[in-house]
């Protein structure tokens, strides 16, 4: 990042975004037409090989680059470092991460430490870090986000994120929904602590979760404009949380309650999940139509109860009363000290989360 003299605003934003249909195979013409010429290591996770990195690897060789491969073996820092060496080894002009959320953010980190520019192939729609500038992953010291650089560009294959689990779809579903709330924190952390609010950038955060509220019906049927509309949503929550230079857009209390729950609960579920049902309670803490977002989640076939999540109604309990704590300059309607017990039992029960 820049020096940025003081008042000024600074914004790192992709320069080229492919969305479509079997767009895979032009990962190594857009390589071109940014300018670059290799060698390129594509970073990618053991399950994606055959889904999708060969193919990657095809293009690349065709418009004449030289490429080496490494498997990320999950997010986690050690890989990092792994991926880190590899870069020092072969000084590779750019980094293609070509995986899910996860092995897209080992991308990130790694090329962002090297100082190396990266190019972002997402095979699964599960979360905003696809296209945004932040990382979370194991061995960071904080359970949430973490600021690395954006992808200089964004290759998203429609036709082979149709074909990932279902499951993943609904959980990137649940984290453009949790904008609804994550704008009102963002407003209402202005209005009480004067933070810095980009009306811009809180439109474009919002827009993304009113479209997919509206396509509910269209990604449960996995109709290609439906998966378009999801995968759309979320480089644009990408975006704006490059605009904005914080995650605060993409992320209030209904994150902090997820990141709080994958630290307490025994089996967490998908950070997507998590969120959609924080959304549901902390949309009830805001006053807001809670009962809209729980339809549009059962509609999308997104968890929207403990029991759906697979986690104890202590623990959720429990993460509601700790979530304030996991992040405590990130001033949302959670306040400062957090949700008595009773008051989290209230929402969780009130809003169906728990029994
Ligand atoms: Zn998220």
């Amino acid at each position: 990042m820049p020096i940025i003299p003081a008042d000024s605003h600074y914004m790192q934003l992709p320069r080229e975004v492919l969305i479509g249909k079997n767009v895979a195979g032009s990962v190594g013409e857009t390589l071109t037409r940014l300018g670059f010429s290799g060698p390129a290591l594509v970073v990618t996770g053991p399950k994606v090989m055959s889904v999708a990195a060969n193919i990657v690897l095809d293009s690349l060789k065709r418009s004449n680059f030289k490429s080496s491969t490494i498997i990320a073996e999950n997010a986690t820092t050690a890989q990092v470092t792994k991926v880190q060496r590899e870069i020092k080894r072969l000084s590779p002009d750019i980094i293609v991460g070509v995986g899910g959320g996860k092995d897209i953010d080992v991308a990130k980190l790694s090329s962002m430490k090297s100082g190396t520019r990266f190019v972002s192939v997402p095979t699964a729609a599960s979360h905003d870090g696809i296209a945004s500038p932040f990382v979370s992953m194991k061995g960071l010291n904080r359970p949430y986000s973490y600021v690395a650089h954006s992808p200089i560009a964004i290759v998203a294959d429609t036709s082979i994120i149709a074909r990932s689990p279902y499951r993943l779809i609904a959980s990137g579903c649940g984290d453009v929904v949790a904008k609804y709330t994550a704008v009102r924190d963002w407003k209402l952390a202005h209005r009480i602590k004067n933070e810095y609010y980009g009306d811009y950038a809180a439109e474009l955060a919002l827009m993304s979760s009113r479209l997919v509220m509206r396509n509910a019906n269209a990604i449960r049927a996995m109709s290609d404009s439906g998966v378009r509309t999801l995968v759309e949503a979320l480089i644009s929550c990408g975006v704006a949380m490059s605009i904005a230079g914080t995650s605060r857009p993409c992320s209030g209390a209904e994150h902090l309650f997820s990141h709080a729950l994958a630290m307490i609960a025994p089996k967490p579920a998908l950070h997507g999940e998590q969120c959609g049902v924080g959304t549901i309670m902390c949309a009830y803490l805001h006053g807001a139509n809670w009962q809209l977002i729980k339809d549009v989640l059962r509609r999308i076939g997104a968890p929207t109860t403990a029991k759906e999540l697979g986690i104890d109604p202590e623990c959720v309990v429990d993460a509601l009363t700790k979530a304030h704590s996991i992040r405590p300059e990130r001033y949302t309607i959670l306040g400062e000290s957090g949700l008595t017990k009773e008051a989290a039992q209230r929402v969780a029960s009130i809003t169906g989360v728990i029994e």
